[in-house]
C-alpha cells in the first residue's frame, strides 16, 4: 500500500468522524489515523564546510526509505550555503517527499513576552521569504517558530497579547498558511488546529515537539534513540500523532554516525506501529485534519514545543 493511499485514507477517516453527531464523534475521538511529522529546522550559522555532505545524505536516505520530510530553512542558511541548497533544489524540487518551508532569516522569535517590534520581525521574514524565492523559485507557505533565549518568556499563544496577535496577522499577510499550533490552552505537541479564533480559519496550526537539541545534543533523557523509540511507543498506545524535530546541525554533527541511522530507525519504528509518515504540506492538504469546527482542549501537560 503506498503513501498516497494512506494520506487519502487518513482524510476519509477524519471526515467520517467530523460528520458524526457531536456525542457520537466524542466517543471515537481517539480512533484516528496516527501521523508522524518529521522535520529539520535547518539553521546552520557557521562555516558551510562543517555541514558538507549533509544535504546529499539527507536526499539519499529519505528517498531510499521513502521518508517524507519538511525542511524549515532559515534565509540566512540558504544564503550562507547557496550553492549547496541550489544543488539540493535541482535534485528534489519535483519530489513530494521534500517540503521546503521557512524558519525566519536570523532565527528571530515570534510569540515572546518581550521580543522584537513587529516591523523588525516583518523585515526579517520578508528577507527570508525573498531568499527562498531566489533559491527555490517559490515563497514558503509555512513557518516553524524559532526558540530564542533573549526575548523573555514564551507566551501561551498568539492570542495572549495585542503584540502577539499583530505578529500572527503579519505572518499571515506575508502568505503563511501553516505555523506551530500556538494558542492558549492548546497542547502544541498534540493538536492540529485552525486559527479561526484569530480570524484566520484558512491557517493551519501543526504539532511540534521532541526537539533533538534536547534528546540528542544535550542528552537530557539518557540514550537518545532509546528515549525516542519509547516515546513513539507511548504515543502510539495513546493513538496520538507524533512530531519529531531534528536540526540540520544536530543530525550531522552530534549524532553517532553520518548515515542518519537514528532518523531511519525513528521512521521505521513509527511505520511498524501504524504511523503514516507525512510532510507538513501533506497535513495542510488534509483539510479535515485541522479544519474541524472546534479545537479540542487537551488534558495532557503541555510540552515545550520549539527550539
Ligand atoms: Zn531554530
Amino acid at each position: 500500500m503506498n503513501r498516497r493511499f494512506f494520506i487519502k485514507n487518513a482524510g476519509m477517516v477524519t471526515a467520517i468522524l467530523s460528520a458524526m453527531p457531536a456525542g457520537l464523534a466524542g466517543c471515537c475521538n481517539r480512533v484516528q489515523e496516527k501521523l508522524m511529522l518529521m522535520r529539520y529546522d535547518t539553521e546552520w550559522w557557521g562555516e558551510p564546510d562543517e555541514m558538507a555532505g549533509f544535504l546529499e545524505k539527507l536526499a539519499e536516505v529519505h528517498r531510499k526509505d521513502e521518508i517524507p520530510v519538511t525542511m524549515f530553512c532559515r534565509g540566512f542558511t540558504l544564503e550562507n550555503m547557496r550553492s549547496e541548497f541550489t544543488a539540493f533544489h535541482q535534485e528534489t524540487a519535483e519530489d513530494p517527499l521534500f517540503d521546503m518551508q521557512d524558519h525566519s532569516y536570523s532565527h528571530i522569535g515570534l510569540g515572546y513576552e518581550r521580543g522584537k517590534p513587529v516591523d523588525i520581525l516583518k523585515e526579517d521574514y520578508e528577507l527570508s521569504f525573498r531568499t527562498h524565492s531566489e533559491v527555490f523559485g517559490r515563497r514558503p507557505s509555512g513557518i516553524s517558530m524559532c526558540g530564542t533565549g533573549d526575548d523573555g518568556p514564551s507566551l501561551s499563544g498568539f492570542d495572549a497579547t495585542e503584540k502577539s496577535r499583530a505578529e500572527f496577522e503579519m505572518v499571515v499577510k506575508l502568505g503563511t498558511r501553516m505555523i506551530n499550533s500556538f494558542l492558549t490552552g492548546i497542547d502544541g505537541s498534540r493538536e492540529f488546529i485552525n486559527y479561526e479564533i484569530l480570524g484566520h480559519p484558512e491557517v493551519m496550526g501543526f504539532i511540534s515537539g521532541y526537539s533533538d537539541t534536547a534528546w540528542m545534543d544535550r542528552k537530557e533523557y539518557g540514550d537518545p534513540l532509546e528515549y525516542m523509540l519509547k516515546e513513539i511507543h507511548t504515543r502510539s498506545e495513546q493513538n496520538e500523532h507524533m512530531p519529531v524535530m531534528f536540526h540540520d546541525w544536530v543530525a550531522w554533527q552530534k549524532a553517532p554516525d553520518k548515515e542518519l541511522t537514528h532518523v531511519r530507525r525513528i521512521a521505521e519504528t513509527g511505520r511498524k506501529l501504524g504511523y503514516t509518515l507525512v510532510t507538513h504540506m501533506d497535513c495542510y492538504n488534509n483539510k479535515p485534519l485541522w479544519q474541524k469546527a472546534e479545537n479540542l482542549m487537551s488534558w495532557f501537560p503541555v510540552q515545550t514545543s520549539r527550539e
